[in-house]
Formats: C-alpha cells, sequence, structure tokens
C-alpha cells in the first residue's frame, strides 16, 4: 500500500500564475478593473466566438444563459441525465422542465436520436454536455434545433480547447458556429483555473448585452442604453439581475492560465493515450470511444468496469491511494430531480447502465508519466485481484 495520494484533478500553478494575481493585488482594481475584459477578449478569440462574458462560476454561466434564452415557466428543455447537476438546474431556476434524454452509450454524450425521441410542442431548448471532454454531435443537434426552432446552449464545462469538424471544416468548442451559446467553468478541476468562475461565449450581440446585463443587478450606465437621463450619475436597473461577477485577480489568474491552455490540453490527450493503449484490450473493462470528428480535451478518464464489480474496483483503487471519483450519478435519481419531476429509475436506461460500471481515474497535466504507469499497474493489479 503506498502513501502516496494522486487526485483525480487538479489544477496546475506555476510562479508566473502566481505573479498575475499579485500584480492585480497590488494594482487600484481588485474586481471589475481592466483583467475582466482583457480575459474576456483572449478567451472569445481562443474559442473563436465574437463575444465573451466572464462570470463567478460556471453554474452563474449556465443560469443566465438559460434566462438570456427566454426559457420560463411551461416550456420544456431538453438535456443529460449523464452530467453534473449545474447543467440541469439552470433549467430549474428559470422555472422551465427538465427533460432528459438517454445518453450514446458509446460516448456518454446525448444521443442525438433520443433528443428527437423526447421533442414536444413545449420544446424550447436543448443543453447537450461534451461529456468528458468530447463535444456533442453538434451539427446534427443545430440542425434538430433549427428544424424545431430551440435555443442550443453548449455545457462545455468538461470540453475548453476541444475541437470537431464537420464535413472537413474545423470548429473549436465555444465558436457557436452550431448554439446560441456555450458555457464554460474556471473551477480549479477543470481545464483552467480561476478559482471559482465561468463563461459564456455567443456571437449573437443581443445576448451578449443581456447576459452583460443580468451579471451585475440588470443595471445599465450604458448613456446609450437608458430610457432617460437625471444627470452624469444616472443609471438604471432594466431587468432584474444578479451579482455575478468575477473579480480582477481571478480573470489575471484565468488569463495567464489560458496561455498555457493548449500545453495543457496536448498533456491531458498524451496521457489519455497512454490509458487507452494499456486499457484497450483489458477484458474486464470497457472504454468511452471517441468520434471521428470529434477531438477531445479530456476533462476526465472514465473507465467501464465490466468484468469486475464498479464498488470493489473503486475500493481496492481508493485503499491504493488513488483519487478516484464516478462521473455521474444519472441526474434524474436525484431526490430533488425524483420529487419534483417524478422521475423515477428505469426512466433512463442506458445512462442508468453507463452508471453502473463508470469509474474515473486520475488525469491531470502535472501527472507524471510515472504517476500514469502507477495508475496504469494499480488497476491492473485491481482487475487481477478481484476478477
Ligand atoms: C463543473 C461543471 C459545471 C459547473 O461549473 P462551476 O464552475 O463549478 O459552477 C457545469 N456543468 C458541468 C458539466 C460541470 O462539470
Amino acid at each position: 500500500m503506498a502513501s502516496r495520494y494522486i487526485p483525480y484533478g487538479r489544477h496546475s500553478l506555476e510562479p508566473d500564475d502566481i505573479q498575475a494575481v499579485v500584480d492585480i493585488l497590488n494594482s487600484d482594481w481588485l474586481t471589475q478593473g481592466p483583467m475582466v475584459p482583457q480575459f474576456e477578449q483572449a478567451f472569445a478569440a481562443y474559442c473563436g466566438a465574437r463575444y465573451a462574458v466572464a462570470v463567478s462560476s460556471g453554474t452563474a454561466a449556465l443560469h443566465l444563459a438559460a434566462l438570456t434564452a427566454g426559457f420560463v415557466p411551461g416550456d420544456e428543455v431538453i438535456t443529460s441525465p449523464i452530467t453534473f447537476v449545474a447543467s440541469v438546474n439552470c433549467i430549474a431556476y428559470v422555472g422551465a422542465k427538465p427533460v432528459f434524454a438517454d445518453i450514446d452509450p458509446f460516448t456518454g454524450c446525448l444521443a442525438t436520436e433520443q433528443i428527437a425521441a423526447q421533442l414536444t410542442p413545449a420544446t424550447k431548448g436543448i443543453i447537450p454536455v461534451h461529456f468528458a471532454g468530447q463535444p456533442c454531435a453538434m451539427a446534427a443537434i443545430s440542425a434538430i434545433a433549427g428544424e424545431h426552432n430551440l435555443i442550443v446552449i453548449e455545457d462545455a464545462a468538461h470540453a475548453l480547447g476541444s475541437s470537431y469538424t464537420v464535413d472537413g471544416r474545423y470548429f473549436t468548442t465555444g465558436c457557436c458556429a452550431h448554439s446560441d451559446m456555450t458555457i464554460f467553468s474556471l473551477h480549479p478541476v477543470k481545464h483552467i483555473a480561476a478559482g471559482e468562475g465561468g463563461v459564456i461565449t455567443t456571437n449573437n450581440k443581443e445576448f451578449y448585452e443581456r447576459l452583460c446585463l443580468l451579471r451585475s443587478h440588470g443595471i445599465s450606465k450604458n448613456p446609450e442604453r437608458l430610457s432617460s437621463s437625471d444627470g452624469p450619475w444616472y443609471y438604471e436597473m432594466q431587468t432584474l439581475g444578479f451579482n455575478y461577477r468575477i473579480t480582477d485577480f481571478q480573470c489575471a489568474l484565468a488569463l495567464s492560465q489560458l496561455k498555457k491552455l493548449d500545453e495543457f490540453v496536448a498533456r491531458r490527450r498524451a496521457i489519455a493515450r497512454m490509458y487507452s493503449r494499456a486499457f484497450q484490450d483489458e477484458a474486464a473493462l470497457a472504454l468511452l470511444s471517441q468520434n471521428p470528428g470529434a477531438d477531445s480535451s479530456f476533462h476526465i478518464f472514465v473507465i467501464l468496469a465490466r468484468g469486475v464489480d464498479r464498488a470493489e474496483l473503486f475500493k481496492s483503487l481508493s485503499e491504493r491511494g488513488l483519487g478516484v471519483n464516478v462521473h455521474y450519478i444519472p441526474v434524474h435519481l436525484q431526490p430533488y430531480y425524483r420529487e419534483t419531476f417524478g422521475y423515477g429509475s428505469g426512466d433512463y436506461p442506458l445512462a442508468e447502465e453507463y452508471y453502473r460500471q463508470a469509474l474515473t481515474i486520475p488525469l491531470y497535466p502535472a501527472m507524471t508519466d510515472d504517476d500514469v504507469a502507477a495508475v496504469i499497474a494499480d488497476v491492473r493489479e485491481s482487475i487481477k485481484i478481484l476478477s
């Protein structure tokens, strides 16, 4: 038994990242200074979107996107049962009904044909989740949305730095070529860290302006947008907004991290290749497959326990000092969603079958090749003992 501990994910901070924050702490601005727009512009440019709005968390980004989409009580919005609860909660926040569509068991992403099966006259939107870092089939989802006049919000909290191709054309996740908005998280286990933070990208100017308004109490000070003016102090609260602002020092950290994103993603992909090679012939395991058109940025690496009990494998790997995890308990089985919306066991059989097998093993850029080899050895030994 090793005394070492390898977590399932963690941030990578270097002295220059820390210095970037210290510089802001020594400046005149702690919040809403020059770093917020600077980070937003760099983020939008990275994704190839016209606009980016930085907020206090990925969850706040989802809430503002759902409000901006105009989802209201009586509307239905379709998302995946295999995601973090926040993807679904944003639908409930605005009083709409979360409707799940079952997953593609090979990728863990929302299956396009399952979305089609859930459409009703009340459907107003789709929130595809790019599970583990692999972009969903966005061209197909966008086609369904176009046909039924639906708003698409990509939950790309797992997928910063990923990309996909459609008919030979290359798209960076977040460019919003096949959606109305895309959200990201800057939580430390995600691709770049700001402590807490989130971003919404969009190409829609009206959406951009609405997101900015909602982020800060619904208050506008822009003279061009005011209905009247009593003087230079004048501002208006034009809609019911929130304080979902992010601070300048968080954006300084996020901007410093963004410069390293391609490096982080390259390392994540290299580790994922090592795992795939090591486990592809392991009879007791299956791996999620990658669609030919998708280039995942591997937020997490999931193994599926097929010839061995998942709970026993989890216990064995934990005891060996690995920070294993399960992504995710199907959201429709959470007590809140059972009680409030009447969901239950058996509603989404593919998601539930996936959940019984899923186990996340450590993956983050700072893992050394020795760490990766140790994880591989621990998984192999545990399987041998348990099967
Ligand atoms: C992390 C995450 C979020 C929420 O992001 P926070 O920044 O933690 O609020 C939303 N959706 C998914 C899929 C996530 O993994």
